[in-house]
């Protein structure tokens, strides 16, 4: 946030964040298991979990303020559904995009293409871990998808607002709230809209006071997950590892990367943008706690509208996972090699609609996508407990997948900023 976090002098808060990962990593390694009957690790665990609190505190409040200055900002009903169907659409490219690419790769690569012995040995340590896990499979299912529908109209929307996991119900209500906004006599429209717009400017300023300890944060939350998970347990699925994480790159640098020039946005600059916000969905595998810097970074580093980024980006932090989708995709694939199990072309096709639907309905928080690889596991006729093949690099896997589910929002900000006709000049080519 080089520019919106006051700085004295010295190192850009990029370059903090970076130095703190980096420390982290080295930290997270050197930790001693236990010291007496304390577990380091649990100290940076308790640091990293208040800065993350911290940025939850401001999730709803937040959402509430800068979807309903962001309508209050547009003019009537006409330019709402063209925002709305131009952010839905894009969303949707960017996703399918990305699957599609998952779904290459994971063919070409063939990650689960080993030997008898070794898949059987896979086979057993997943099913053995799923044992433990048993509720996270019980009862899944297609209804499943029909429940993300059902639960984006809150029955009470001060529950919704007390469950960072039903953001789409809390955007649903804003959204509603603040189009009949517009529907009051002028005076009052004006009246009430800049009474939002001073919320969501004062939750701002609450913003900024908070990412000033980033660097902290993701020194904490980083060194207890490289003390927690360790280096050794990715060996055995380097493979399957490479390929999610060549996707993901494939995905961000080549298709974002040209659909951004496309529309005469510098990717580089709009990369540069968004560090903060990307390296802090790394670090943090939430999307739903990055929103505020990811508002932060799009508004003040990128200089898109309140406009577009209010309604854009909390949109996308609840329905717009790219990365999600994408890993969707490739670990049920990856599962039907290991359990030599062929898919035939429809199942595949299943498959990417699947990952399509159920990205939408992910919660924004670390392993959401669990539950949605379960319910595909399902739909193509593979074992739930094939999710456990995986589960080892699942959480790395998760802060890159994050990342890109952020990194997908911005883009689509910034083009439908240009497509509004704004001219963007600080990530212009
Ligand atoms: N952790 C991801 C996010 O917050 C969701 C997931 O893929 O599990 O965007």
């Amino acid at each position: 946030m080089s520019d919106s976090v006051p700085q004295k002098k010295g190192l850009a808060f990029h370059w903090k964040i970076l130095i703190a990962l980096a420390l982290a990593v080295i930290t997270g390694w050197l930790l001693p298991h236990q010291i007496g009957s304390v577990h380091p690790s649990e100290i940076f665990a308790f640091v990293g979990d208040l800065f993350l609190r911290a940025l939850k505190m401001l999730v709803t409040p937040l959402i509430v303020c800068a979807v309903i200055s962001a309508l209050g900002k547009m003019e009537g009903g006409e330019d709402f559904a063209r925002l709305g169907l131009k952010t839905i659409g894009f969303y949707a490219i960017t996703t399918l995009m990305a699957v599609v690419i998952g779904l290459f790769l994971v063919n070409v690569i063939q990650p689960g293409n080993v030997s008898e012995e070794t898949s059987r040995t896979m086979i057993e340590m997943a099913s053995q871990h799923a044992e433990t896990k048993k509720t996270a499979m019980e009862e899944r299912g297609l209804g499943d998808i029909v429940d993300i529908l059902r639960r984006m109209i809150p029955e009470n929307i001060v529950a919704a607002g007390a469950d960072n996991r039903e953001m789409l119900a809390l955007i649903f209500f804003s959204l509603l709230f603040g189009f009949f906004i517009t529907r009051l006599p002028e005076d009052r429209r004006i009246r009430y809209s800049l009474w939002w717009e001073d919320g969501y400017e004062v939750m701002i300023r609450i913003t900024q006071w908070v990412i000033r300890f980033t660097p902290y944060g993701v020194f904490a939350l980083v060194t207890a997950t490289v003390a927690k998970t360790g280096i050794a347990t990715f060996v055995p699925l380097a493979k399957f590892f490479f390929t999610v994480l060549l996707a993901l790159v494939l995905h961000t640098f080549v298709a974002l990367f040209l659909l951004m020039r496309s529309f005469g946005i510098s990717p580089l600059k709009h990369l540069r943008a968004h560090i903060p916000a990307l390296l802090t969905a790394f670090s943090t595998a939430s999307s739903a706690a990055t929103l505020p810097l990811t508002l932060e970074c799009s508004q003040v580093n990128a200089g898109i509208s309140k406009r577009v980024s209010g309604f854009t980006l909390p949109l996308g932090a609840t329905i717009n996972m790219n990365g999600t989708a994408l890993y969707e995709c490739v670990v049920v694939i990856f599962a039907s090699q290991i359990y030599g199990q062929h898919l035939s072309l429809a199942s595949q096709v299943m498959a990417v609609l699947l990952a399509l639907m159920t990205s939408v309905g992910v919660a924004g928080i670390p392993s959401a996508s669990m539950v949605a690889i379960i319910i595909i596991l399902g739909a193509v006729g593979l074992p739930a407990e094939a999710f456990f093949l995986v589960v080892a690099v699942d959480r790395v896997l998760d802060m890159c997948r994050t990342a890109v589910n952020i990194y997908g929002d911005a883009v689509c900000a910034a083009i439908i900023a240009r497509m509004e006709g704004e001219a963007v000049p600080k990530i212009a080519a």
